[in-house]
């Protein structure tokens, strides 16, 4: 090619870059902090009941994060399946922060109205935090030379008073208690540095409380990519993970329907756990779905690209928030069986468990629990302190199965089993020949006991008709196999689970 063909597209090449450089902000079409601040009271003032404004917590400087619940009783924690997104954990990627924006915006616009945005307001708990590292992002804006590339917090590392680029900050997504040991950024000015010591950063601190608090289904951290290595991009957990699979199917559905600049559709890759990122640590200790997006292929776009690559992704995370409400999945609620009170018990389904993930945990206010399944048969297993454990088989067929389990409180005392609870002496495990006894309190209603096995079949009827105020002695089958059993008693209302390992 002549050398004078390739100049001109050289010469604008060159032009764009300088332009570029003399640029001091952000382009005008990015969400400042106080306009997000602004337009949150905005909504929430035109749509009191769809919108609750809070604060996911305070930064290091003292300022409020800003965190918005949308769902048909906004400020009311109901028992719907929760969503958490939230952007610019990373400073300086705030294309996040316009797409959290724009799916807020067209959750509002078409409630009401259009009968699939108005199932997800009302089906769903969907919480977005659009700026978390909002003094990071307070720089970016402020014109300071190194606001395009600022992506830390702003940790004064060195104690010197002053903003050092790169040498203070901490990288919020390397800041938490995972693996962080084995994490080697422990260099103050690299752009990827751990902090001092895991949760450093209130910012981080901030998420983890929350997530711990609400125990949302759904976790969507929003990024754009600083180098290009990864773009137009949904990561989900590893392979490792019992949820792997689900999560490949919900990504690769979300990819599917969101477009980058160019019109191509995104891509979904599996992340590693190895990194002390929100990622690892949230999905390794609570089991919750964690997702990344890496927004496009770097972070800034001038003019009408900026509302554009935002419009894309909202739209694209319509198709999440469609597949958390459809399922299929389990969900339920735990109580004390003889307060009504809601547990945070543990629950796990025996046929997806392990990988060193969890424990899964109900949320504290509701009891509630969900899980995103395949369609099949599973094995509820619900477990708290202080209370028998609870076997309950569940059948995934479409959608949501409920499953609502009241736990019994364990009965403590032998002398005294108290006014309600039976007393069961159970020797774990139980030998051939060896009986189990059974004591119902006074006033307690007639009694049975029953076996089932560990995938809920019933196995025999050890007893009916048993009265209150005296001691039952019960024998098991002598053709009964070894294994692990469910020994349930009922009485009126009130049932006893427990678990029964059984040995010839
Ligand atoms: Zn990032």
């Amino acid at each position: 090619m002549p050398l004078r063909r390739i100049l001109p597209p050289l010469a604008v090449i060159v032009l764009v870059a300088l332009l570029a450089r003399a640029q001091t902000v952000p382009d005008a079409r990015y969400w400042r902090l106080d306009d997000v601040n602004q337009q949150l009271a905005a909504w929430a003032a035109a749509h009191p009941e769809l919108v609750h404004v809070t604060t996911l917590g305070t930064s290091g400087q003292g300022e409020a994060i800003p965190l918005v619940c949308i769902s048909d009783h906004a400020a009311v924690r109901e028992r719907e399946p929760g969503v958490f997104q939230h952007a610019a954990q990373h400073a300086n990627e705030c294309n996040g922060t316009g797409a959290v924006m724009d799916a807020i915006a067209r959750l509002l616009a078409g409630y009401g109205d259009d009968p699939a945005v108005t199932a997800r307001v009302d089906g769903l708990e969907l919480w977005f935090a659009p700026i978390v590292n909002v003094d990071g992002h307070r720089h970016v804006f402020s014109g300071a030379p190194s606001w395009a590339d600022w992506r830390k917090t702003m940790r004064d590392n060195d104690a010197d008073g002053e903003v050092d680029f790169p040498g203070d900050g901490v990288d919020l997504n390397r800041n938490w208690d995972w693996r962080w040991d084995e994490y080697d950024e422990s260099d103050p000015a690299s752009q990827k540095y751990r902090g001092p010591f895991p949760f450093s950063e209130a910012e981080a601190r901030a998420l983890r409380d929350f997530v711990l608090r609400e125990r949302p289904l759904v976790v969507v951290d929003y990024h754009s990519p600083v180098t290009i290595s990864w773009t137009d991009e949904i990561f989900y957990v590893w392979p490792s993970s019992p949820d792997h699979l689900i999560a490949r199917d919900v990504a690769l559905e979300w990819a599917d329907a969101t477009r980058n600049r160019h019109g191509d559709a995104y891509g979904a890759i599996y992340a590693f756990d190895t990194l002390p990122k929100e990622q690892c640590w949230v999905h390794g200790n609570t089991g919750i779905l964690v997702f990344l997006v890496e927004i496009e292929d770097r972070c800034w776009f001038t003019g009408a690209t900026v509302d554009s690559v935002a419009h894309r992704v909202a739209r694209g995370s319509m198709t999440l928030l469609d597949r958390v409400l459809a399922g299929p999945g389990v969900r339920g609620r735990v109580t004390d069986a003889v307060t009504g009170a809601p547990l945070a018990a543990e629950v796990a389904l025996a046929e997806l468990d392990g990988g060193g993930i969890g424990p899964r945990r109900c949320d504290q206010a509701t009891g509630s629990f969900e899980r995103l399944t395949g369609t099949g048969n599973y094995t509820l297993r619900v477990s708290m302190r202080d209370y028998e454990d609870a076997e309950i088989p569940v059948t995934v067929t479409a959608g949501w199965s409920t499953i609502d389990v009241a736990l019994d409180p364990i009965a403590t005392a032998v002398d005294d089993p108290g006014p309600r609870r039976p007393w069961l002496d159970l020797p774990n495990p139980l030998r051939a020949g060896q009986r189990l006894t059974l004591r119902l309190p006074a006033g307690a209603s007639v009694a049975r006991a029953d076996l089932y096995d560990v995938r809920g079949r019933h196995v025999t009827t050890l007893a009916t008709g048993l009265a209150a105020a005296s001691d039952h002695r019960l024998a098991v089958p002598r053709d009964l196999a070894d294994g692990v059993y469910l020994l349930r008693i009922r009485s009126g209302a009130s049932t006893v689970a427990r678990r029964l390992v059984y040995l010839h």
